[in-house]
């Protein structure tokens, strides 16, 4: 077989609900094996992989803030959330044989590594999983431009983001059965037509540095290695 992957580097960005499966709250043992089984085999074709964890499965900042509590410290919860998984998520990584570190934008350093670029560059270079928690750090942000920003920083091919539906749909699939999916999109159309696919900010910080973004199902198994061996997977984001 000598089918090369597709990209070198690669941002994968994973919404706490992913780890969720079918529970309502928390973390799913078998998708979290399952998850990791499947980024393992990536780096086990020798592309670098890079993770941002979000966190609502166990808190949403803004969910709060509406309930009364003020923002910032319902934020500063929100991004500890994604430590907890960033760990789960190195844990199970671990027990694939692959080497990992956790890096956090928010300093927890006996906990993990703080985010340092450069070191963060180069345990990519060394074949290390790096899983990014803590968000952008700052309040008022969500992952999903912590993992714009991440891809950026760390000059990746493409962001990855891996929702509940196999790419970006004209309406929501779940609710409208008719729903036709986007084989490929600009930034300006997802900004314009409200798309929901990432808030506007993560949008906005792909479209000015370039970074081309795929949506793709995260409980299709076998579509993230489809994706990477160059098949035309989900909907395509770019200029
Ligand atoms: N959060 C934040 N700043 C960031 C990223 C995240 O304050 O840069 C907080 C925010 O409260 C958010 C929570 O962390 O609700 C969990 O992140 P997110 O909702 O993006 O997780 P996902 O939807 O991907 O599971």
């Amino acid at each position: 077989n000598d089918k090369r992957p597709a990209y070198k580097r690669i941002l994968l960005k994973l919404s706490g609900e992913a780890l969720m499966g079918d529970l309502d709250f928390g973390i799913c043992p078998d998708i979290l094996a399952r998850v990791a089984r499947e980024v393992s085999e990536l780096s086990r074709l020798g592309v670098e992989v890079a993770i941002v964890i979000g966190g609502g499965n166990i808190f949403r900042g803004a969910g709060m803030a509406q309930a009364g509590m003020d923002r910032v410290s319902a934020d500063h919860m929100g991004m500890l959330a994604t430590v907890m998984n960033a760990l789960a998520m190195q844990d199970a990584l671990e027990r694939e044989g692959k080497f990992c570190r956790v890096m956090s934008a928010l300093k927890i350093n006996q906990v993990c590594e703080d985010y340092i670029r450069r070191r963060a560059v180069r345990h990519l270079e060394k074949g290390r999983i790096v899983v990014f928690a803590a968000g952008t750090g700052n309040p008022f942000f969500t992952t999903d431009t912590a993992a714009s920003l991440r891809a950026i920083e760390m000059n990746t091919d493409v962001m990855i983001k891996a929702t509940k539906v196999d790419g970006v749909y004209d309406s929501d699939p779940m609710i409208h059965p008719d729903a036709r999916r986007y084989e490929r999109l600009t930034y300006e159309e997802v900004l314009t037509r409200r798309l929901g696919v990432m808030d506007a900010t993560a949008i906005v910080m792909c479209r000015d540095n370039d970074m081309p973004l795929r949506v793709i199902n995260i409980f299709k198994e076998g579509d993230l290695l489809r994706l990477i061996m160059g098949e035309n997977v989900g909907t395509l984001v770019e200029r």
